[in-house]
């Protein structure tokens, strides 16, 4: 079986496997762990593995190389790209910093180690709330994701500027959406990721990343949910929670480069060392600056 030829060749190779939650149920569960883009970090960070196979989208793989420098880091599709990391570019950003000098860059983790390098810090979904406060009276600029930016904005009442940039599945929520599943679903609590527009968080009864979404639906007391997030949160979710319902808010919340990625590309990661990623020596160290002040601070 393909499952036990992967056991052996990680066994053989010292390897780990790491799989974000909006993979494929059958890569999620051949994983040694499963998380978000801040679990991910920390145990990149802290492995003993000659290996990392990232089963995700390449800024996540980069983001585990800067942080294990020593370690081969694979990733099984070279095509797994998060079209949000993509929307800003470094020389753009070094334009607007030159222009806006007095504005702390604060860096979603979805963005390329070129873009990290020039952030004064990283964050992800499940932080971003914490770091942004250490500079509550300071003028901020969020890149890339806009939605998450306002978000924050909007909370605390802050000076953000937010980049353009979205997240292709989160972005397309609609608040008729909302009100349609809660019409179907009454008694069901609707959970939503923050990178949804904020009239859609709004109607919200919980806002959280992917792994505070699955942290509140099992510690709730509630048995029916709503979920406004990708659908590949959904095999943790019943997985932990066999007797809760939980229903996806539509069927578009589906991340088509977080699904290119199947047993077989981690079989074949695994046996030709596919594709291993690199970053530049000097983009390296300026994007460690940024996630290790990340780290400090969440
Ligand atoms: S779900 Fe959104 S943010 Fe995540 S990889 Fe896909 S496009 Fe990027």
């Amino acid at each position: 079986m393909l499952q036990d030829e992967i056991i052996r060749l990680k066994r053989e190779k010292n390897a780990v496997i790491l799989a974000h939650y909006y993979q494929d149920k059958d890569v999620q569960d051949i994983a040694d762990y499963v998380g978000d883009s801040l679990e991910l970090s920390k145990i990149a960070a802290r492995t003993q593995a000659d290996v990392i196979v990232f089963c995700g989208v390449n800024f996540m793989a980069e983001t585990a190389k800067i942080l294990s420098p020593t370690k081969k880091v694979l990733l099984p599709v070279k095509e797994a790209k998060c079209p949000m990391a993509m929307m800003v570019d470094a020389p753009s950003l070094k334009k607007y910093k030159e222009e806006h000098p007095d504005r702390i860059v604060i860096c979603y983790v979805n963005s390329y180690a070129d873009v990290k390098a020039l952030s004064d810090v990283c964050v992800t979904s499940a932080n971003a709330e914490k770091i942004i406060m250490n500079y509550k009276d300071q003028k901020m600029l969020y890149v890339p994701d806009k939605n998450l930016g306002i978000y924050l904005r909007d909370k605390y009442n802050l000076d953000i500027e937010v980049w353009p940039g979205f997240c292709c599945i989160h972005n397309h929520l609609k608040v008729a959406q909302v009100l349609e599943m809660r019409e179907k679903h009454p008694g069901a609590l609707v959970l939503i990721h923050p990178e949804a527009p904020l009239k859609v968080l709004k109607q919200a009864d919980f806002i959280g990343s992917t792994k505070q979404i699955i942290d509140y639906a099992t510690s709730s007391p509630a048995k029916e949910f709503i979920i406004g997030t990708e659908d590949g949160i959904l095999h943790p979710l019943r997985k932990n929670n066999p007797d809760k319902q939980f229903h996806i808010l539509t069927p578009d919340l589906r991340c088509w480069d977080m699904k290119l990625t199947t047993l077989q590309d981690v079989y074949l990661s695994l046996k030709n060392d596919t594709y291993e990623i690199t970053v530049p020596e000097d983009v390296m160290q300026g994007a460690r600056r940024a996630l290790d002040k990340m780290m400090e601070m969440s």
